[in-house]
């Protein structure tokens, strides 16, 4: 049977099957898939269509398959989480987890295994995160993730932001989310009048392919840049969804067409059942290169990898200069090298 239109968000298997999202013959493993990791999809990428765009929300039988260096927490939430609800791992700068639900569950992400928890941040935790806040002046921005914490109602964002601005200590808040792209409908005015406040909040929306680029995904984002809202994006390097150099090129051209900076390009975090995404540094390294060639400044993210065990993100692009006795050695984007003597 031919997959009709997909008019509504997709919350199991019976709704992807008929979207023609799932094939009916492997629905016993995608069952058992579905019980580890959360389902859900949105009427506009379901409508998408794309492979590019199917392969990151339709549950896949290799999620069955568990590698050893696989983890619950790859990047350390958890380790270094002062107070319930808050992770402090660098001096200036804490991520507040306002929320576990997202619009997509994402079949690679890094924190698949505690989204789509029930509830937002309670208010009595909340409280806790802002008394550690105020004994640690130090931290200047916070993150706000989760889930996602656009799925918050404006009135609701909207209060916590009153009482983090209310502080006095910070200097930005950062929002990553999907919602401008998967979810564009829901960048209401009010949700626009609330983000765009004294208190700098930039917006990092988290986008992996070109095709997510949706007519109704530029309007939520031009909706965002002309309150002055400051975009960044945030790509994770997936195998089959983007880790070309075409694919590439195209999502960070659209990117900088729709006012939104490339910030991050992530290598694919370990965690449970995401192998068959995942591509070794060396490709991800070809690629940035090859991207370097190609592409303007303003266009290049930067490739980085999150250290398991929460140590934090490095920069892992490709290098361009080594040290050769008195001088250094530069390679240029076309692969040639040129002497250049440094004071
Ligand atoms: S929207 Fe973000 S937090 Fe939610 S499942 Fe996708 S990657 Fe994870």
């Amino acid at each position: 049977m031919k997959p009709g239109p997909v008019t509504s968000d997709l919350t199991n298997l019976d709704a992807l099957e008929a979207a023609g999202m799932t094939d009916p013959a492997e629905r016993e493993m995608l069952e058992e898939v579905a019980s580890a990791f959360r389902v859900r999809v949105t009427a506009d990428m379901a409508a998408v269509g794309s492979e590019g765009v199917r392969a990151q929300f339709a549950p896949d039988i290799r999620e069955l398959s568990v590698l050893p260096e696989e983890m619950v927490d790859p990047i350390g939430d958890e380790a270094h989480a002062p107070v319930p609800g808050l992770t402090h791992r660098y001096p200036d700068r804490a991520i507040l987890h306002a929320t576990k639900v997202c619009e997509v569950y994402c079949r690679f992400c890094f924190r698949r295994e505690t989204v789509g928890e029930a509830g937002h941040l309670g208010a009595a935790e909340f409280e806790a995160v802002l008394d550690y806040l105020r004994a640690t002046p130090a931290v200047r921005e916070v993150i706000l993730t989760g889930g996602d914490p656009l799925v918050l109602s404006a009135r609701r964002l909207g209060g916590m932001l009153d009482r983090l601005e209310a502080l006095g200590t910070l200097e930005v808040v950062r929002v990553h989310t999907r919602v401008p792209v998967v979810a564009p409908e829901k960048v209401t005015e009010a949700l626009v009048r609330v983000l765009d406040r004294a208190l700098p909040v930039w917006v990092v929306v988290h986008t992996n392919h070109p095709d997510e680029m949706t007519e109704a995904a530029a309007g939520a984002l031009r909706r965002l840049s002309r309150a002055g809202v400051p975009l960044l994006s945030q790509t994770v390097l997936l195998r089959g969804v983007n880790a070309e150099v075409e694919v590439l090129e195209r999502l960070f051209r659209v990117l900088i067409r729709n006012r939104v900076k490339p910030y991050y390009l992530h290598h694919p975090d370990q965690a449970k059942g995401t192998g068959h995404f995942r591509v070794t540094l060396e490709e991800g390294q070809a690629i940035m290169a090859a991207l370097r060639g190609r592409l303007t400044g303003i266009a290049q993210p930067v490739y980085v990898l999150d250290i398991p065990g929460g140590h934090g993100k490095v920069p892992v692009g490709p290098g361009y200069l080594r040290a050769e006795g008195d001088h250094w050695v530069v390679t240029d984007p076309q692969g040639r090298e040129h002497f250049y003597r440094a004071l």
